[in-house]
């Protein structure tokens, strides 16, 4: 089969694999008729060092299942599956609780573990926790936005979620990658009453706004906090949904975060340590976040996508096959295109 394999910054490769097949009995093999490329692809895009193995890249699918192994319960072949980003087991103690991220039988895709889902086909270990099966039926138009429930939007929910945004509130968001637009979605259906969206590229600024941002702040730095300060009473925002992870970005989103607020932070952070601790100490802001448990969020989302209620597929502005997804990469790593879908 063909996937996508990354040897090295800049230098990604779409070769000839072994074909995935069941290894453990509580697998499932899935054929891939959708899948993505994400924002966090970028940072070993940027930045891995040469690799002679090269890494099977790829977190976001949907596809048919087409073989379970022996322990697997309730997927069944023939099944459309939608595929977080982490695969878990859903009966441990965090899969209990909610956080799929941290099962003790769990990890996550396109990593040295587990082939990545950019390509023809991928194994799913913990197939029956996994796994999200689609209604039969489901509308191919539906399809671009179901994508976004293996990661992005999910994770724009988990920000909204852990910035504890709620009705009447106050929200900002901070990024306007795939992430933070989805972040608009999920801070508006959550009820937020203010919703500024800090950005700076005119085509996300537009869907932005479609989504639900009430107010944009293209400044940067302190000035980008100044802003924000100007238009919340000179108080800042009940939620801050921080989505890119880097130290400005993180900077910026505990300084607009009034006192007693709280920030969610999904972009993976790119440093050790977090800026404006002070600040955010003296007002009493909450911070949280990490990987978002998406598989505990699916079923929440699912019907809001299926009925239409929410478009996040919207993100997706670009269309490769799977022999185009070098450059893919490429348009994802030079703002050409906010997110490719990969069609088979
Ligand atoms: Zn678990």
């Amino acid at each position: 089969m063909r996937a996508t394999v990354m040897y090295g910054a800049g230098d990604v490769r779409i070769e000839t694999v072994p074909d995935a097949r069941l290894i453990e009995p509580t697998d499932a093999l899935v054929v891939v008729i959708r899948a993505a490329i994400c924002g966090s692809d970028l940072w070993p895009y940027k930045t891995m060092d040469h690799s002679e193995t090269g890494r099977r890249m790829g977190h976001e699918a949907i596809g048919v299942v087409e073989a379970v192994g022996a322990d697997v319960r309730t997927v069944k072949v023939g099944d459309v599956v939608v595929m977080p980003f982490a695969y878990s087991d859903g009966t441990c103690v965090f899969c209990h609780e909610g956080l799929q991220t941290s099962c003790i039988h769990g990890g996550f895709f396109g990593t040295v573990e587990v082939a990545g889902a950019q390509a023809e086909a991928v194994r799913v270990p913990q197939a029956d926790g996994t796994l999200v099966v689609m209604p039969a039926g489901t509308d191919d138009a539906l399809m671009p936005s179901l994508l976004t429930l293996s990661d992005v939007m999910a994770t724009g929910h988990h920000a909204a979620v852990v910035a504890k945004v709620g009705p009447g509130k106050t929200a900002a968001v901070v990024g306007d990658g795939a992430v933070g637009l989805c972040g608009v979605i999920a801070a508006r259906r959550l009820g937020a009453e203010q919703i500024i969206l800090l950005g700076r590229h005119p085509d996300r600024i537009i869907l932005g706004r479609e989504f639900g941002a009430t107010d944009i702040v293209s400044e940067r730095g302190d000035e980008a906090v100044e802003r924000v300060h100007e238009l919340t009473d000179g108080f800042g925002v009940h939620s801050v949904l921080e989505c890119v992870g880097l130290e400005e970005s993180e900077r910026t989103a505990l300084s607009i975060a009034r006192p007693g607020g709280a920030v969610g932070r999904v972009g993976v952070p790119q440093d050790e340590t977090m800026p404006a601790s002070r600040p955010a100490f003296y007002n009493n802001v909450t911070v949280g976040g990490g990987p978002a448990p998406a598989r505990a969020y699916i079923e929440e989302l699912l019907p809001d996508v299926l009925e239409g209620r929410i478009e996040p597929g919207r993100v997706f502005d670009r269309v490769a096959r799977l022999d185009e997804v070098p450059d893919g990469y490429r348009a994802m790593n030079e703002r050409e295109a906010i997110k490719v879908l990969i069609g088979f």
